[in-house]
């Protein structure tokens, strides 16, 4: 494929990813905004036209954006002040100040902190059946994050997260962590539960992490190379469909310098505007509860089975094979689910976690491969790869952080406790999903 993330002009699909970036992006990541606001504000940035047509009372006014936007930036610069920019973690009367890898791009801001689990926090965790973890430590997070924060840890993106866990875990626990890991050399034939686990430890404090502003720096030469290959008759239309307009006259350097990362990620396809974001944490949940419902009714339905025929050993094996088959066709859909909820609108219309999920099962194949590797080529936060060596079969493989690293094993839990949790569908579908 000739543009692997971008690819503007294939004849018969008229497809077409557009990153989009928002002159107001610094306003959508605004903590002081409210849930509503900041609806309006995108689908004013969306489809200006037709919201000032057809809904006046939706309309953000363009001076109150600059406003907002400079009364953001004074605060941040505030806040800012006294902080030691190099540091990524450190102690702030007795709670762990995180700076945030996504600079405020997003629902969070810079800077939050948090304060130490609770024995209470611990404890529920600990006693939380498997499918309840991530939903419950969303919750204790929201108790232990800075009050004036005033925002919503289910708003975090994964790596947002990742970076609030390992902070924590620095801080009041141990910067020293044993990272559980599978070999998939040896391992990979055993169930689940006869896989044998490695450990290896990782120094917490030897991370290393990449702002998103170093990922916008990546993501221009990235797209540079893509405009460079393109003829100009090409990128003419890539701006014609990017504009929506054919008037706006525009340079290769003045669209490569207007890309940064942001929220709505626009694909163009059959005439449609689709708006996607990142994931957030509350997306797992989210989709990971939508496929529970899905598939409860067959799961009950199997468990309740009764025996017709004589054979007890043999119906239990039916019945137990049935029910892994359910529960993996329900894994795969929670994947599914939570890739569907970074689309959140179509044509500047918000759509419901249904209307997600049925819309993105009906976008082409390609368009939503698409849509998966723009995604992956993002990249900031942890990011490192390492070397891990298998202490039974010697086998040593390289792997990416950012995907390995279980929630789970970032709390303060004894380590059957972790064992035991960290199966949980929820928690490892998350990783890298
Ligand atoms: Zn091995």
């Amino acid at each position: 494929m000739a543009y692997p993330y971008l690819t503007p002009f294939k004849k018969n699909e008229h497809l077409n990813i557009l990153l989009i970036i928002k002159q107001d992006a610094t306003v959508k990541g605004d903590i002081y905004m409210t849930k509503e606001k900041e609806v309006k504000s995108e689908i004013h940035s969306f489809d200006e036209e037709n919201v000032q047509s057809e809904e006046e009372d939706i309309i953000v006014n363009p001076d109150d954006i600059e406003k907002e936007k400079e009364k953001h930036q004074k605060e941040i610069k505030e806040t800012h002040f006294d902080i030691p920019d190099d540091m990524k973690y450190y102690n702030r009367g007795n709670t762990v100040a995180i700076n945030y890898e996504t600079m405020g791009r997003f629902n969070i801001p810079y800077l939050l902190y948090f304060d130490d689990y609770t024995i209470d926090d611990v404890n529920n965790i600990t006693l939380s059946r498997q499918d309840d973890i991530l939903e419950n430590l969303i919750a204790i997070l929201n108790n232990r994050v800075n009050k004036d924060a005033n925002i919503r840890v289910e708003d975090m993106l994964i790596e947002e997260f990742l970076e609030t866990l390992i902070g924590i875990k620095m801080q009041f626990n141990t910067p020293l962590h044993k990272h559980m890991w599978v070999c998939s050399n040896c391992q990979s034939d055993f169930d689940d539960s006869d896989q044998q686990v490695n450990e290896t430890e990782i120094d917490l404090r030897t991370l290393k992490y990449i702002s998103i502003e170093e990922a916008d720096v990546e993501l221009r030469k990235y797209y540079k190379g893509i405009f460079d290959r393109m003829t100009s008759e090409e990128f003419k239309q890539w701006c014609n469909e990017k504009y929506q307009t054919d008037k706006v006259k525009t340079t290769i350097s003045e669209e490569v310098a207007k890309i940064s990362i942001g929220e709505p990620i626009k694909l163009y396809l059959n005439e449609h505007f689709y708006a996607f974001r990142f994931n957030r944490v509350g997306d797992i949940v989210k989709a990971h509860r939508i496929a529970q419902k899905k598939y409860s009714g067959r799961l009950k339905q199997v468990k309740n089975k009764r025996m017709h025929g004589k054979n007890l050993v043999e119906f239990k094996e039916n019945k137990e094979e049935e029910i892994k088959k359910i529960r993996e066709m329900q894994a795969k859909d929670t994947v599914l689910f939570s890739r569907a909820l970074t689309l959140f609108s179509k044509d500047g219309v918000e759509l419901n976690p249904n209307q997600c999920i049925e819309e993105y099962r009906n976008l082409p194949r390609v368009a939503m491969m698409e849509m998966i590797n723009f995604f992956n080529k993002i990249k900031f936060g942890i990011q490192e790869e390492r070397e891990f060596e298998c202490t039974l079969c010697g086998n040593s493989e390289r792997r990416s952080l950012q995907q390995e690293f279980n929630p789970i094993e970032l709390l303060p839990l004894d380590t059957d406790s972790t064992r035991k949790l960290r199966k949980s569908p929820s928690v490892n579908i998350f990783i890298g999903a």
